[in-house]
């Protein structure tokens, strides 16, 4: 799966806060990602994330 970072993740389980958005800081082995409802950050192994991932929601295209 293509995760990029500065893609915002929507996850099949939602955060305590009520939120299922995640952004993505950071992607590798683990990838870091930050709550938007709540601004928590995480890092998670990138099959477990892969695995909980809804949909991806590609906003701003970085085209220079
Ligand atoms: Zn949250």
């Amino acid at each position: 799966m293509d995760v990029r970072v500065g893609d915002v993740l929507e996850l099949k389980k939602e955060h305590p806060c009520g939120s299922k958005r995640w952004q993505v800081l950071r992607v590798g082995m683990d990838f870091k990602l930050r709550c938007e409802g709540c601004g928590h950050e995480l890092m998670l192994p990138r099959s477990k994330v892969e695995k909980s991932i809804k949909k991806i929601l590609r906003t701003g295209e970085e085209n220079a």
